[in-house]
């Protein structure tokens, strides 16, 4: 037998979001917080017209891309790093970090590549567990040490939903020394609606140990191309740049992010009409007498709790497939109304 790491003996994979079909082949997926909406006909003509170049290797550097997210969010070009996802910068900054001994801090529960990306580059997690719905910072201020590397924030989280407000965000990073970086994954930002909610953009720019994630995975509705990146201060960028494995980019995910851009109102545009949903379904859930935490992305949390893969399987066989977190609870993206209603109409007939 060829002898690997042991650490893969007990890793658990990453587990995706899941479609399911009832029997009269009605399917919903509203399991992994994507775009309800087809891809925009301008971004598929450019990948169209991208298709034609791809005997060619990408441009390794994304140039024009990178120059596209400096122009829309007024941030120097050497500030930016990009990857096949903003869960690929993610597993480059472990990479960045994991020297034996080093540790990540980040709230449990919260996304569930953070474990998977930690055992894989031999970084130990330290998890805080969640105050209520909420980041206990605190608690994670609490846990950083010499050995802590990381602390991932996200926020929105997922799959909870809650973000966090600027003045407990500010104290927290100013309590956080100057060798660990935090991490703010903001995969959902352009969902959030409360204006106390900072723009991690915002926090950046004097904090030398602060860098954004964003994605065009979810607003912009590319989650099947692979494309996010890293915002931060130079050093931070270039080391992300560094890790990256050569063409991890593809041709067709640049230009459909460079055109994503370009047709950014549109986009936006169909963000707002997700965010209204948000608000007609968990106010229907609250009205059918679910408790629903209040939720700045484009999904909402039930803490079921036990019972939580039953209410999974009640949804699959109405054709209502919603990811279940067992034993906790279970994360529902929203999407269209329609898939919504026949979400609802699950949720009114399970037991509560
Ligand atoms: C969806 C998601 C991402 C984005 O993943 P991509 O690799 O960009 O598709 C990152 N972080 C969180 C918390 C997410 O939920």
């Amino acid at each position: 037998m060829p002898r690997f790491r042991q650490i893969l003996d007990t890793m658990t994979a990453y587990s995706p979001g899941k479609a399911v079909a009832a029997p009269d082949g009605r399917s919903y997926k509203l399991s992994s917080n994507e775009s309800p909406y087809d891809p925009l006909p301008s971004v598929v003509e450019a990948i169209a017209e991208g298709a034609r170049q791809i005997n060619r290797y990408p441009d390794p550097g994304s140039v024009r891309l990178t120059e596209a997210i400096a122009e829309r969010f007024g941030v120097p070009v050497g500030h930016i790093a990009l990857g096949a996802g903003s869960v690929t910068v993610a597993q480059q900054l472990f990479e960045s970090v994991g020297e034996p001994g080093a540790e990540v801090v980040y709230a449990w529960r919260s996304f569930e590549a953070y474990p998977l990306l930690a055992d894989l580059a031999g970084v130990k997690s330290v998890t805080v567990p969640l105050a209520g719905e909420d980041h206990d910072l605190d608690g994670m201020a609490e846990a950083i040490n010499d050995r802590t590397r990381l602390v991932f924030v996200c926020t929105p989280n997922n799959p909870t939903g809650t973000a966090i407000h600027r003045g407990a965000l500010e104290a927290f990073l100013d309590r956080v020394p100057e060798h660990v970086l935090v991490v703010l994954d903001e995969a959902y930002h352009e969902y959030v609606r409360d204006e106390d909610v900072p723009d991690g953009l915002t926090l950046y720019r004097d904090r030398t140990n602060v860098a954004v994630l964003r994605t065009f995975s979810k607003a912009y509705g590319l989650a099947g191309l692979r494309v996010g990146y890293l915002i931060a201060q130079e050093p931070v960028a270039t080391t992300v740049r560094k890790t990256i494995v050569p063409f991890a980019v593809n041709h067709l995910a640049q230009v459909a992010a460079i055109a994503s851009l370009r047709a950014e109102d549109e986009l936006l545009e169909r963000v707002e009409r997700v965010v209204k949903e948000r608000t007609r379904v968990r106010e229907a859930l609250i009205a059918q007498g679910w408790t629903v935490p209040p939720t700045e992305a484009n999904f909402v949390w039930l803490r079921i709790g036990e019972r939580t893969l039953d209410f999974a399987a009640a949804c699959a066989t109405e054709g209502v497939a919603v990811r279940p977190f067992a034993p906790e609870g279970v994360r529902v993206s929203i999407g269209s109304p329609e898939a919504n209603d026949a979400f609802l109409a699950c949720a009114a007939a399970f037991p509560h």
